[in-house]
C-alpha cells in the first residue's frame, strides 16, 4: 500500500475527540482524510450515511466479519458493532493522504500495532468522569441508559491512555487544539524527511 500515515484519536465518548478530529480535518497542510467506519448503531438526527459511518445492519456486519474485511472492529457497547474497513485505509492511501481516526481505545492500539511505524496514536482525556456526564447529558443524543453505559466503560479506557504516543487533556478546547494540530504536524513532517532522504 502507498504510505500515508495513520493518525488515530481515541477516547472516552463525550471526551471531545470527534471535534478535534473534525478541527484537523479542516487544516489542508495536514493532508487528512478520515477513516469511515462501518457501524451496525443507528445513525443519529444529524449523521449522514457514508460521511459520518457507513451504517449497516448487524447481519451485514457479521458478514464483514466472516469476510474477514475489517482491519479492527469491536462490539464496542452491547449489540453496537463498530470497525474499520480494510477498504478505507486502501482508499485514503491511493488519494496520497494521511488517514485520521476516530475510534475506541482498543481498536486505536489495535491499529498501533498493527502499523507500529505509521501510526500516531492520540489519546484524549476529559478533565473527570463527572465531567464526561455533564458533556454527553448536554449532547442529547443518547438515553439515561446509554450515558450510564458509556460512564462505565469510561474508567476501564481511561486506565489505557498510558499505552498511547501521547496524552492530550481536553481541559479547554483552543489548547486541545493546538497540541493536537502541532502532533499531527510533526508526525507527518517526519515522513517527509524520511522521503527526502530517498
Ligand atoms: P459513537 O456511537 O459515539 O459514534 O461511537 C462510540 C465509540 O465507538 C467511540 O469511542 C468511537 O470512537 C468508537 N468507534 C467509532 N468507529 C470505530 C471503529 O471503526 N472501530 C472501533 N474499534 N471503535 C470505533
Amino acid at each position: 500500500m502507498a504510505g500515508g500515515k495513520l493518525i488515530v484519536f481515541s477516547a472516552p465518548s463525550g471526551s471531545g475527540k470527534t471535534t478535534i478530529v473534525r478541527h484537523l480535518l479542516e487544516i489542508p497542510a495536514l493532508n487528512l482524510d478520515f477513516s469511515i467506519s462501518a457501524t451496525s448503531r443507528e445513525p443519529r438526527e444529524h449523521e449522514i450515511d457514508g460521511e459520518d459511518y457507513y451504517f449497516i445492519s448487524t447481519e451485514k456486519f457479521k458478514s464483514h466479519i466472516k469476510n474477514g474485511d475489517f482491519l479492527e472492529w469491536e462490539e464496542v457497547y452491547r449489540d453496537n458493532f463498530y470497525g474499520t474497513l480494510k477498504t478505507e485505509i486502501e482508499r485514503i492511501w491511493a488519494k496520497g493522504k494521511n488517514v485520521i481516526f476516530d475510534i475506541d481505545v482498543v481498536g486505536g492500539l489495535r491499529i498501533k500495532k498493527k502499523y507500529p511505524e505509521e501510526t500516531l496514536a492520540v489519546f484524549v482525556k476529559p478533565p473527570s468522569v463527572d465531567e464526561l456526564k455533564i458533556r454527553l447529558k448536554k449532547r442529547k443524543t443518547e438515553s439515561e441508559e446509554k450515558i450510564n453505559m458509556r460512564i462505565a466503560k469510561a474508567s476501564v479506557e481511561m486506565a489505557t491512555a498510558p499505552q498511547f504516543d501521547y496524552i492530550i487533556e481536553n481541559d479547554k478546547l483552543e489548547n486541545a487544539f493546538k497540541e493536537a494540530e502541532q502532533l499531527v504536524m510533526q508526525h507527518i513532517s517526519e515522513k517527509k524527511r524520511e522521503n527526502e532522504e530517498e
